[in-house]
């Protein structure tokens, strides 16, 4: 891809808080410009009037194979719902666009599915659970820190109206620290539940704890203990900006990868 050329970015989920603020702030970023912007909500209506006069000037479509069909686009950033992804990345990489995928409770057979349409066309994609740099590195941080003390829980804080439990971001630092791992984590001893879920769901042998509460935005604490120590790594997205610099990373690299791949530290890490 001709480096000086702008990367134009189609939107789904244009409507939707993530991708209200990417309209507001990526389509501002030297190189890039969003040129369409696909939701269920506020379609006709144009995206300066919800997302302020820096937003493209362009009218929120419902139809997004057929709006591509009409327009030149290269990425497909998708902040819309998890069980919607497999459909507009297929959409999205029969026209030449890569996907970069942001919602997430995304399927891991739809995560399967994205990557082999992106094998059979050669169109690099992406899933990135968190593109908030700092949550990248927690991550990073958690793969080093679990290879020495693999007993760990994560505690992961979002408002109260994220739809998937655990978080992507929990799921994606479970996956890291069981791979690190290179003890088995102790056997706990058998406690006496009296509260159904009390200690949290367990994925990847990482017991996982879910707090949904009006007043966080996304939030997560990776907790590991070895006898007489502590270690705790927190991460706190303040505010939704915080995604933004990674989704723009993102749509300006995503090309230059080979395949599908997860996770902005392929990137990051590179
Ligand atoms: P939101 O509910 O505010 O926005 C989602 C938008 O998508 C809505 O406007 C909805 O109408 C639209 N939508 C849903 N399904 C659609 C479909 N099939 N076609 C077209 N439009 C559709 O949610 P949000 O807070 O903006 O979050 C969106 C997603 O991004 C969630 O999955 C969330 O977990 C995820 N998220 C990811 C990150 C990250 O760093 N990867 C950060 C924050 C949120």
């Amino acid at each position: 891809m001709d480096e000086s050329k702008t990367i134009r970015l189609a939107v789904v989920g244009a409507a939707g808080r993530m991708g209200t603020e990417v309209l507001r702030t990526v389509h501002q970023e030297p190189g890039l410009e969003v040129v369409l912007a696909v939701d269920r909500e506020k379609v006709g209506v144009n995206c300066r009037e919800f997302a302020g006069g820096r937003a493209p000037d362009i009218a929120v479509v419902d139809k997004l194979g057929a709006s591509l069909d009409n327009i030149q686009a290269d990425v497909l950033i998708d902040f819309s719902h998890g069980s919607g992804t497999a459909q507009h990345a297929d959409t999205a990489v029969k026209r030449g666009l890569s996907p970069v995928i942001g919602a997430t409770g995304v399927s891991a057979a739809d995560l399967k599915e994205i990557a082999l349409r992106c094998k059979e066309t050669s169109i690099p994609g992406m899933y990135v659970p968190n593109f908030a740099i700092g949550a990248v590195l927690m991550m990073k941080f958690a793969e080093m820190a679990a290879k020495w003390m693999p007993d760990c829980e994560i505690i992961e804080l979002h408002h109260d109206r994220k739809e998937d439990a655990p978080s992507g971001t929990a799921m994606r630092t479970a996956e890291v620290i069981n791979e690190a791992r290179q003890d088995a984590p102790t056997r706990k001893p058998r406690a006496a539940i009296k509260v159904e879920g009390a200690r949290g769901g367990s994925y990847k042998d990482v017991n996982i704890h879910s707090v949904r509460l009006p007043g966080y935005v996304a939030h997560q604490e990776v907790i590991f203990g070895r006898l007489g120590e502590i270690l705790t790594l927190r991460h706190d997205s303040m505010d939704r900006a915080s995604f933004m610099q990674g989704v723009a990373l993102a749509a300006r690299e995503v090309k230059k990868l080979s395949g599908f791949v997860v996770g902005l530290d392929k990137i990051l890490f590179r």
